[in-house]
């Protein structure tokens, strides 16, 4: 029964609940947020840019920081699966509410709690017994990083290698959306994301470095040179338990040097700081208020020029030779808006996030417990890939990240 209750109205949730109404595999959608209005927004879009879809929407005001309100939610519409697209903050409470009232889970980030800015994967692997226990399966991080990544080094392990050593995971963006500043994505967590200290895998450790301490230049297909960052991403903690005889695996994500500057002015001066502050007597997360005065994420989608290309670069053996490969995907912002009306940022984690979906309702990818991406089968997801709008490329000599 191919009856979704997607959780979140935002950027992500736009582009999946487009996708969804492309794919005849979905019957009905209700789309519930915070803000109800932008729920009734999603649906007047996707009714105007796909008329012909047989997909039946509805829409709900929920508050998913409450497992009573979800739960009421979810009996009510009686969904195979919700979704969860809201913020990683909401993914304990909705994978409770989905135990409680025996629907399958899917989310596209880790959980974190919302006073340390820890992505860690350890809260939602706490819910492998529940799960299994039910029936019922929970897919995490079924965007594209983490998500499309983790497809991409199963897919590799099961045909081009006997073992994977070292995979770097390289995350471009050649888009160039006009403003001064601004985030492609929630600016909270991605600014959270990238003024935490690096952290890469090593031999079995891991190696912290200082914000953006590390940096690389890289000739990208179809965008050009760039300069990129270690940072720590959560696919890396997945991986380098679940991809076999691995010695190292590192993440590395592009900002031009205006970026950089604007984010170091904004750290200095407190801006991106999550420790509540008084202001006249109010609580005020400085980070949040920021959030406040940028643009919103999905303004940027008609302003936004260039492409997106991100993938994983794989070292290993095969065959007792030494081998290299290179998986990735190049994604254009000014197609994505005209498909979906969003830029490629929130594209490139909505179809994923659809397909997953997809392969859960049919069958092709389900199984009771907790399940990073890369457990499952990545043949059927790959084919998913192209036929869904993001087609991949491969490069047998690939040049290697220093
Ligand atoms: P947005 O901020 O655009 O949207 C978030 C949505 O969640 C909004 O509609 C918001 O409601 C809703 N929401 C927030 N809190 C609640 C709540 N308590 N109850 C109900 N609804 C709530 O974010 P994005 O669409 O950019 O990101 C969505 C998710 O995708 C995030 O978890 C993000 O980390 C993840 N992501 C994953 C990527 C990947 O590759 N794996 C890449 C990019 C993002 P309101 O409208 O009221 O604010």
């Amino acid at each position: 029964m191919s009856r979704i209750l997607m959780i979140g109205a935002g950027g992500v949730a736009g582009v999946a609940a487009h996708k969804l109404a492309q794919n005849e595999v979905f019957a009905e959608l209700m789309i519930a947020s915070r803000t109800k209005a932008r729920c009734d927004e999603l649906k007047a879009a996707v009714e105007a840019k796909i008329p012909q879809s047989k997909l039946k929407i509805t829409t709900a005001q929920v508050d998913a920081d409450n497992v009573p309100e979800l739960v009421a939610l979810i009996n009510e519409y009686k969904p195979f699966m919700v979704m969860n697209l809201a913020l990683p903050y909401q993914d304990l409470t909705i994978m409770d509410a989905c135990l409680e009232t025996k629907v399958h889970y899917l989310d596209t980030a880790n959980y974190e709690p919302k006073d340390t800015a820890k992505f860690e994967y350890h809260w939602q692997w706490a819910y492998q017994d529940r799960f299994k226990e039910a029936g019922l399966m929970a897919l995490l991080g079924c965007g594209f990083d983490p998500g499309v990544t983790g497809v991409f080094s199963a897919y590799a392990a099961k045909h081009h290698f006997d073992e994977i050593h070292q995979i770097d995971i390289l995350d471009a963006n050649g888009g160039d959306h006009g403003y001064p500043f601004a985030t492609n994505f929630n600016p909270e967590i991605n600014i959270r994301e990238i003024t935490s200290k690096g952290r890469y895998w090593e031999n079995g450790q891991w190696i912290e470095t200082e914000p953006l301490e590390i940096k690389r230049q890289y000739n990208f297909k179809e965008i050009g040179d760039k300069d990129m960052y270690l940072l720590y991403h959560e696919e890396l903690e997945s991986l380098a338990k679940n991809i076999k005889g691995l010695q190292r695996i590192r993440f590395f994500m592009t900002f031009g040097e205006k970026y950089i500057t604007h984010l170091r002015v904004l750290e200095n001066v407190g801006m991106t700081s999550i420790e509540p502050i008084d202001f006249k007597g109010q609580q005020i997360i400085p980070l949040e208020f920021l959030k406040a005065v940028l643009p919103d994420p999905a303004s940027l989608g008609p302003r936004t020029k260039g492409k997106t290309n991100i993938g994983n670069i794989f070292q290993g053996i095969k065959d007792g030779q030494p081998k290299n490969y290179y998986l990735y995907n190049i994604c254009d912002h000014q197609e994505c808006y005209a498909e979906v009306g969003s830029q490629a940022i929130s594209y490139t984690t909505g179809v994923p996030a659809m397909i997953g979906a997809m392969l859960m309702v049919q069958g092709k990818w389900m199984g009771a417990g907790v399940f990073n991406v890369e457990e499952l089968d990545p043949d059927p997801f790959m084919d998913a890939l192209n036929a869904w709008g993001l087609p991949w490329h491969e490069c047998f000599n690939p040049v290697l990240v220093p």
